[in-house]
């Protein structure tokens, strides 16, 4: 595994003592070496590092700057810092410990020891990444409708509460899609459920294929899909909405289902309009204009129409 270390002390011969200890070990296969608080500073910037090993009585800027600097960047917070010091004033340790150090070793340091404190250093750190990685993949997982990998809709209500916000705040519209498959019982009697299942991730795919970077596509029950369009006016969404429905009308499935010819209806509703003011009240008017759509005969677009005093 690579792994790369940082060594900043202003004192060359220190710095080369370090490097020579760790270079018997084969816990790094990088070593990067700094004079001074800003120039190791810049090394953490520009390349990966996964310890710092640094001196804290150096000329200009001391080991605390160099801490308080780290702990300035969100990213950078979390690499293990060993102090090094010639003192063995507990004072110092502590306000070290305190402002982020992992660790302290006192010059003149036994290479033994060092070598050990920084293993266990690298053990909490790797402990620490898996940790983090779990409880990404677990939000992930929690966020995923897993027959179509859209987002499911906890995420989708999430989604739409934050977006609404952000439009109340900026003055923008947003949009949003209700898409149903029609006539999809008859896809599960016909074909069977698992067709039927195939037939709603390719819809997926589909709708996926049509996002923009900042919209989200999610399942938001059986064969029903949700987009949000951030950003979109009611005429940019309901021709969004077009392009998705004529996409699906010629959609072809692999045996046995190579004759299904599917169609999918939409409704489409926007925030700021007519009275709608919740996440409720958009999804309930996007639910009637799909309902409006099914009953003008499917395989369309539909808006719901606001009356002269702004009802609808
Ligand atoms: P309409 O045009 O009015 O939408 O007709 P429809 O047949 O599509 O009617 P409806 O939306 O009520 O039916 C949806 C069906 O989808 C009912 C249910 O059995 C089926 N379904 C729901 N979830 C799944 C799923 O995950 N997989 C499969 N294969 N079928 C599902
Ligand atoms: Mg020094
Ligand atoms: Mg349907
Ligand atoms: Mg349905």
């Amino acid at each position: 595994m690579h792994r790369s270390v940082l060594v900043i002390d202003d004192s060359k011969t220190t710095r080369q003592q370090i490097l020579e200890i760790l270079a018997k070990t084969s816990l790094f296969s990088q070593q990067h070496a700094a004079g001074g608080v800003l120039e190791g500073f810049k090394v953490v910037i520009d390349h990966p590092v996964d310890l710092i090993i640094c001196d804290l009585e150096m000329p200009g800027m001391d080991g605390f700057k160099f801490l308080s600097l780290l702990n300035a960047r969100e990213e950078l917070r979390d690499i293990p810092v060993i102090m090094l010091t010639g003192r063995e004033d507990l004072e110092t340790k502590i306000r070290g410990l305190e402002q982020g150090a992992s660790d302290y070793v006192t010059k003149p340091f036994d290479p033994g020891e060092l070598v050990a404190r920084i293993k266990v250093q690298m053990k909490i750190k790797s402990l620490r990444d898996s940790l983090k990685e779990s409880n990404q993949r677990l939000t992930e997982l929690s966020n995923t409708d897993p027959l179509t990998g859209l987002s499911n809709r906890r995420c989708l209500m999430e989604t739409l509460e934050r977006e609404i916000q952000r439009s109340r705040r900026g003055g923008s519209t947003m949009s949003m899609i209700m898409a149903d498959i029609d006539f999809f019982k008859k896809i599960n009697d016909t074909y069977g459920h698992q067709v039927g299942d195939e037939v709603i991730k390719t819809v997926a795919d589909l709708l996926r294929s049509h996002l923009r970077s900042y919209d989200l596509a999610a399942r938001f029950g059986g064969e029903e899909f949700v987009l949000v369009l951030p950003g979109s006016s009611l005429v940019q969404a309901v021709q969004a909405a077009e392009r998705i429905r004529t996409a699906a009308s010629l959609l072809s499935f692999p045996p046995p289902a190579e004759r299904l010819r599917l169609t999918i209806s939409l409704g489409v509703a926007t925030y700021p309009r007519g009275r709608i003011e919740s996440v409720d009240d958009l999804v309930r008017e996007a639910d009637s204009a799909l309902y409006k759509a099914k009953g003008e005969g499917r395989n369309r677009v539909a808006v719901v129409d606001i009356g002269a005093e702004g009802r609808f």
